[in-house]
């Protein structure tokens, strides 16, 4: 089967090219399509923004096509940033500033006497969307907590202060492949690729 992967950040399209890869036949990215779009990603969930991207690439392109919506959930900020995790510091989005602004959100609320809880969780929701806009979808998290200094430089986002329970260091300190056995993006398309066993 062939697909494409409905998303331009390139650190996304390696990890899930590399988890899919023995799932599909060809999988093809915006680039080698040469499709230069911007999809306006305006759902109120993962589920919405993923489908809006998948949809919106599926029809273009005739092809099935594969969209993520991921991002960062902090209990002691009432879940946010959620679905704005990537322009979270406002446009044009930028790693850093996002950091920046959820530290701070955390130290002022540290700052204010609060008992800050710092556990976090990365959500991602994977839709496969076909042309005739028929879809399949799967979801997955990873648990941790947000640390005050960023550690190690792989991966992106909000990776070097994310301190993954199960790996016991950040996702910036993780290669790809021990990020990929637990993240959220794995966990989401295994669930896709489950489902979608029973739908064929
Ligand atoms: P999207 O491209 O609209 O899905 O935005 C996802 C945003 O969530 C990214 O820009 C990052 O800020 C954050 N994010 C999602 N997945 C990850 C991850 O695996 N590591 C770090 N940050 C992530």
């Amino acid at each position: 089967m062939k697909a494409v992967l409905a998303s331009n950040n390139k650190h996304k399209l390696v990890e899930i090219k590399t988890m899919l890869s023995d799932k599909f036949q060809d999988i093809y990215t915006l680039a080698d399509l040469s499709i230069n779009v911007e999809i306006e990603e305006n759902g109120n969930t993962f589920e919405e923004n993923a489908y809006i991207k998948a949809n919106t690439i599926a029809k273009l392109t005739g092809l099935p096509a594969i969209g993520d919506d991921s991002g960062i959930c902090v209990s002691a900020l009432n879940g946010e940033p959620n679905i704005y995790s990537a322009r979270y510091a406002g446009e044009p989005c930028n790693d850093k500033n996002n950091n920046t602004k959820l530290l701070s959100k955390l130290h002022a609320l540290e700052n204010n006497g609060d008992k800050v809880d710092r556990t976090a969780y990365f959500q991602s929701v994977v839709v496969l969307c076909y042309p005739d806009g028929s879809f399949i979808s799967g979801s997955g998290r990873t648990y941790g907590k947000i640390i005050d200094d960023y550690r190690g430089s792989n991966g992106f986002g909000y990776d070097p202060m994310f301190l993954s329970d199960e790996l016991g260091k950040t996702f910036g300190e993780a290669t790809m492949e021990e990020k990929n056995k637990i993240s959220h993006r794995s966990r989401a398309l295994k669930d896709l690729l489950g489902k979608m066993q029973n739908a064929f």
